[in-house]
């Protein structure tokens, strides 16, 4: 019985582990241009970043508050 699941294409499959680095921008130029060809041509990969994006977003909103806190904590002790 043949599975339903699609390969990812080859080029999908490389440019969906540059994306997180993308991201955060940590890719260099050669990479982001191959990312954003790529995410130009392929819809998959286009949805795949959103969903990323949306989920590195609700990191960051997490993690800030706490970062907030230590920074102030920070300053208050260093002003007493
Ligand atoms: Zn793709």
């Amino acid at each position: 019985m043949a599975t339903e699941r699609q390969a990812p294409c080859p080029e999908c499959a490389k440019v969906g582990e540059l994306l997180s680095d993308y991201l955060d921008g940590e890719l260099p130029e050669s990479g982001r241009w191959v990312v954003e060809l790529h995410l130009g041509s392929c819809t998959a990969c286009t949805q795949f970043l959103a969903e990323l994006a949306a989920t590195v977003t609700a990191l960051h909103r997490l993690a800030r508050p706490d970062a907030v806190t230590r920074a102030l904590r920070g300053t208050a002790s260093a002003r007493s």
